[in-house]
């Protein structure tokens, strides 16, 4: 199965993603990691991206496109894979199609947390993650047991350049110039729109709901 998981940002993508892998065991792709991973490593990419990242930019197509091209001929996408992040534009959206096809994988299942701004400004306001596992926690909704320091590994937490509320509020443009119209590109297909304004657990079990039927369907046309 593949899963493409669009919205704003803060409207936890993050979180149900690791949650679906858990139950799923599919990799998760997210391609904002890449990027955070390559800023923090320093490399040719990584230094091009600091800045768009930091202004709240979308980083090119052709960059963005290529890098998963990479990502995807790696190998472990056989039982699927879900996209956290990504597509992000319709060029991109036009690019996964292709790649899709050409690997003669199936058509996505796309899932779109929609959210109301103020809730998005609150919540990554208090979003905060570990520097070694990725965990990310918010200090109002999920906080971790000791204030500042990791559940699973004690690394001090961390907040994202990127969630400043100045930069917030351009990537909320940018999202809504550029993500917004792939609300019509998916509609009329895979699409499942879900209410983000609600506890992790209960959006996580409206997916695990709405994913169970097409999971079942996979599995039958596996055995047959
Ligand atoms: P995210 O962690 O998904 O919020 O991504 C953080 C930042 O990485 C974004 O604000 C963009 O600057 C960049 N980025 C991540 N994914 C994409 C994408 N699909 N297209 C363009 N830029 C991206």
């Amino acid at each position: 199965m593949v899963l493409l998981f669009f919205g704003p940002p803060g409207s936890g993508k993050g979180t149900q993603s690791k949650l679906i892998t858990e139950w799923l065991h599919i990799p998760v792709i997210s391609t904002g990691e890449i990027f955070r991973d390559e800023v923090a490593a320093r490399t040719p990419l990584g230094r091009k991206a600091h800045d768009i990242m930091a202004r709240g930019g979308l980083i090119s197509d052709d960059i963005v496109n290529g890098m998963l091209e990479k990502r995807l001929s790696v190998g472990d996408i056989s039982e699927g894979f879900l996209l956290d992040g990504y597509p992000r534009t319709i060029p991109q959206a036009i690019f996964i199609d292709s790649l899709l096809a050409k690997a003669g994988l199936p058509e996505p299942a796309v899932l779109h947390l929609d959210v109301p701004r103020q809730t998005i400004i609150n919540r990554v306001s208090g979003r905060r993650f570990c520097p070694l596992c990725k965990t990310t926690y918010n200090i109002y909704t999920q906080p971790p047991l000791d204030p500042g320091v990791c559940d699973t590994d004690g690394m001090t937490l961390e907040t994202r350049e990127d969630d400043r509320e100045e930069v917030v509020r351009e990537r909320l443009v940018q999202y809504d110039k550029l993500t917004g119209p792939l609300i019509g590109y998916y509609e009329t297909r895979d699409y499942l729109r879900l209410d983000g304004d609600r506890p992790p657990e209960v959006v996580a079990r409206e997916v695990a709901e709405q994913l169970e039927s097409r999971l079942i369907r996979v599995r039958n046309r596996r055995a047959s």
